[in-house]
Parts: C-alpha cells; structure tokens; sequence
C-alpha cells in the first residue's frame, strides 16, 4: 500500500484545489523556502489523524484553512473550510477490505484498490468548528480511520513520518533508547509492553 495521490482544497497554502501524484517507490519534493513543501506533509498527517494541531505546526485546526491574507482584521468573514483526501494504492490487498467495510460501517464503499481519507475542518462562527472524516466517501470517526491504518502498520506513534527534529534525535539518543526505535517498527514493542503487563498480573 502507498500513498498515490495527495487532493488539498483550501489547506493552508494552497488556496484552490490541488492534485499531487505521488510514486510508488520514491517521491521528493522541491520547492523555495515557503513554498509549501512541508504544508504537503502536514496535509497527510491531518487527513490521516496522525498528528496533533502542534505537529502539523499550527495553533488551533482553524488556522489550516487557506488565508488569503488580504484582510488587515481578524474579522470573521463567514464559513471556511478545508479539505485533504489522501488516496492509497491498495492494489496488493495490505488491507482486506473486509477490513475496510468493518472501519466504513458500510458495503457501499466502492472498489478497495483505492482507499480514500478524506478530512476536513469547517469554521462554522468565530469560536467554532466541525472536524469530519470519511473513509471512501462514508463519514466515519477518527478512531475508525486510526484502527484501519493500524492494520496496515501506520500509527501516530509509529515512524512512517520521519520529522525534521527526529532524525537529530534518532542520532543524538543513547543506543538503549534507539534500540527501542527498532523494537518499535519491527512490531516487538508491542509484545514486550504486553509481556510487561501480564507479569504485573
Ligand atoms: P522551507 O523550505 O523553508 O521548509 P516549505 O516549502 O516547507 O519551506 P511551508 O512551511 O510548507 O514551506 O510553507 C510555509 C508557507 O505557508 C508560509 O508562507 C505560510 O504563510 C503559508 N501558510 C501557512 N498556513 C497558511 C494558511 N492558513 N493560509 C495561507 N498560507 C499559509
Ligand atoms: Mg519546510
């Protein structure tokens, strides 16, 4: 499974709708400095519930809506929203899609070669907004887009994004605290906490 394409809409920098293909094996991104490079990873991790709103480098979700920045008030100039769907190429079946219709709640969920998360935050007054999820076209819960992708070993504690600060840790930590890294996504951890846990019973 890969991520094959990127749709933002309103996210952040990019003030109108926004395909972004990606490869399967190796994809990189250039760009000037504020261009946008790294709005395109907080896209994945906001759509795919994989971040908190520090993570994706903003406030509060509101401040990830596209800003045209051509009012000097902060006034509240009406509804806003944004959205990012990030489509997976599920062609090699890395999710059944029993799988899938179990976290959609519903058969009706198309072709499952393609996997589609889709996110978007609406600002419905100044002080308030609505997050919603969809998983192919379903509306559905964080936790049920969390619980599939977890299947498929990608998780927010996991190390499928690699931020800018991880790798100086990763090479400023002591080799025990390392150790823990591999442990961590050779999916050994998991079985050392349980461990941990049935000797305190
Ligand atoms: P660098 O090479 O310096 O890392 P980058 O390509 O990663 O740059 P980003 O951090 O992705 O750049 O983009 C930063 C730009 O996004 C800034 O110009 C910032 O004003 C703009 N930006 C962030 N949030 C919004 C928003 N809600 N509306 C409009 N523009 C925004
Ligand atoms: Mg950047």
């Amino acid at each position: 499974m890969y991520i094959k394409e990127l749709v933002l809409d309103d996210f952040k920098s990019f003030g109108r709708k926004t395909r972004i293909p990606f490869y399967e094996d190796f994809t990189t991104i250039s760009g000037p400095n504020g261009s946008g490079k790294s709005n395109i990873i907080d896209s994945i991790l906001f759509a795919l519930g994989l971040a908190r709103t520090s993570g994706i480098r903003a406030g509060k979700l509101t401040d990830l809506i596209f800003d045209p920045g051509d009012s000097d008030d902060d006034s509240f100039a009406g509804e806003r929203e944004a959205t990012v769907e990030v489509i997976l190429d599920n062609e090699d079946d890395t999710l059944t899609r029993e799988q899938v219709v179990s976290a959609a709640g519903s058969e009706d969920i198309g072709d499952t070669d393609e996997i589609r998360v889709r996110r978007r935050v609406k600002q419905t007054e100044p002080d308030n907004y609505y997050s919603y999820y969809y998983l192919n076209d379903r509306s559905v819960n964080l936790s049920d887009i969390q619980d599939l992708l977890a299947q498929a070993g990608v998780t927010p504690e996991g190390y499928n994004v690699v931020m800018q600060g991880d790798v100086t840790e990763i090479i400023t930590m002591s080799p025990y605290a390392r150790r823990g890294i591999i442990d961590e996504i050779a999916g050994v951890a998991e079985f050392d906490a349980k461990k941990e846990d049935a000797f305190e019973e």
